[in-house]
Formats: structure tokens, sequence, C-alpha cells
């Protein structure tokens, strides 16, 4: 996205979605978090607060005023990453106890905030004459949800609508999945489900808001693909830690990130070694592995 677009100026996505991008810490190449409010009929649902800074929740008072929302009625996190929930008990405190909704594989993380309502696959809430259904979305996180608004009434399976996508989808580059609590499986399975939905739009926790939803999800699934296609290929090359596969499918990589790099190398590795395709020799996590022949 633009540098800081959004950050001065809300962004409207759909009839009753919109976007307020808010500066806050989180990975490369971002520096802020998309914070959307679905309003209708002056009732509002704000999904995910994820920055603490008080010109932050400033902000997202002055957008729900020029909306002339008069009821904060519920927060919903698509998961609990602290860059989407920095600023959950911030907006908590700052309206009239809205309602909290996350999906129980999430809720362990939430510290210091009232008991949340537990969302899972296919609830359907409104908000003033909006509908919002939740979609349990797994893959970057293991309970993490997307938000599907207004796609007609039976809540989305006739296409169309906005999605609220969390880290599903990045609006720029790829999102991240790895050890321990990425599942590449599950995030493709996640992608095919999102893709069966036809929404008509994306809105990505990170980056700009995506028009051409089908295309950017075959590309999220393809991008996965393609780099479980580079580590069979590294693996039948004989290069069989983990480093040294780090090393060769992202050559460029700054050391900062290495971690990072290794803990989605080995995402990918768990998936594939379930399939039986790979196997792990012994017991260190950094290898060796090799094909299953
Ligand atoms: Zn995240």
């Amino acid at each position: 996205m633009s540098r800081q677009a959004g950050v001065d100026a809300p962004e409207r996505l759909a009839e009753h979605v919109w976007r307020v991008a808010l500066p806050c810490r989180t990975l490369p190449p971002f520096d802020h978090v998309n914070t959307y409010l679905i309003v209708s009929d002056g009732v509002a649902a704000v999904v995910d607060p994820g920055s603490s800074d008080p010109a932050s929740l400033d902000l997202l008072g002055e957008r729900l005023d020029a909306l002339e929302v008069r009821l904060v009625k519920a927060v919903l996190l698509t998961h609990t990453h602290p860059d989407h929930v920095a600023g959950l008990a911030g907006v908590l405190a700052a309206y009239d106890r809205p309602s909290l909704y996350v999906h129980a594989a999430e809720a362990g993380r939430l510290q210091d905030v009232p008991a949340p309502i537990l969302l899972d696959d296919d609830r359907v809430l409104t908000v003033g004459g909006a509908l919002v259904r939740a979609l349990h979305t797994p893959g970057h996180s293991p309970g993490h949800l997307s938000f599907l608004v207004d796609a007609g009434r039976d809540g989305g399976n006739d296409g169309g609508g906005t999605a609220l996508v969390g880290d599903l989808i990045a609006g720029k580059g790829s999102t991240w999945v790895g050890y321990p609590e990425g599942d590449v499986a599950a995030y493709l399975a996640s992608l095919t489900r999102l893709r069966s939905l036809r929404p008509e739009r994306l809105g990505p926790g990170h980056g700009a808001p995506v028009a051409a939803a089908d295309a950017k999800l075959a590309q999220a699934a393809e991008h996965r693909l393609e780099r479980e296609r580079a580590v069979l290929a590294a693996l039948a090359d004989g290069v069989e830690r983990l480093d040294a596969l780090r090393g060769r499918i992202y050559p460029e990589l700054p050391e900062a990130s290495h971690e990072l790099a290794e803990r989605s190398l080995l995402a990918h590795l768990l998936k594939l070694m379930h399939e039986m395709k790979v196997v792990h020799l012994g017991e260190d996590p950094s290898g060796p592995y090799a094909l299953r022949r």
C-alpha cells in the first residue's frame, strides 16, 4: 500500500464497512494494522483494534463520530496476535461495554479483558442492518476468523460481500504461516473455503483492500504451493538442514528475519511429513530432512 495511506482518512470499502489504518509495530513490510468498522443504523462493530497508542484510539473515536455511531455494540477479533489486539482494552473502556467476540482457540492469549463470547464457524451476528458471518479460517493461527459482511440473505452462499480476513491475506506480499502456530495445510484449506464463498472484496489486516478477491486468494495459495515446490526441489538436491534450506530459498534475507523464515519453512516441512513426502532424520528440528523414497 502507499505510505501511511488511510492514516489520515477513513476508507469506505462497502456500504457498511470502513477501514482505519492505525500505526503499529508489526511484521515488515507493514507499519500499521487495519481496524475495520462495520457500521449500520448508528450501530458499530470494531474489528481488530490493534493499536494502543492514545492517538489511534482518538482517531477511531473521530471516525465513529463521523459515521454517526451512537452504539459500539461489539469488538470482533480475527485472532489475538498483539498487533491485532493492542488497543482492545482501550476500546472496551472507551465505549459502553461492547461484547467481545473471539474464537475459542485464541481466547487464552487475551489478558485483562472481560470474558469474551466464543465464536465458531458460521455464526451470524447482526450489526444494525448488517449481517456478519464468522468463518473459521485457521492457518496463520489456529483460531483465526474471517468476517464476511453483507454477503446476502443467507450469509454468503451466493457470493458477494466483503470478507475481513485478518492475516489470512496481506494487502501486499504474503502473510506469515510459521511454526508452531502456523499450519500450511489448514491455511490452504481456509483459502479454498473462502474462495468457494466468492466474496466481492477483501479487507486484509495489513495493507490496502483487495478488489479482485478471487485472484488474490488464488495467488496466495499458489505462492504457498510454489514455496512447497522449492522446498521439495532443495531436498531433492540434497539440502537437508533448515538453515541451508533457508539460505537457498531466501538467499537475500537479512539476518534479523532468519528465524521467521526458518519457522515458515518448518511449517512446510511438517505438512510434507504429514503427507509422507518428507522424513525427519532424528529429533533436532534443524534437521536433517530428506525426501521419502
Ligand atoms: Zn497475526
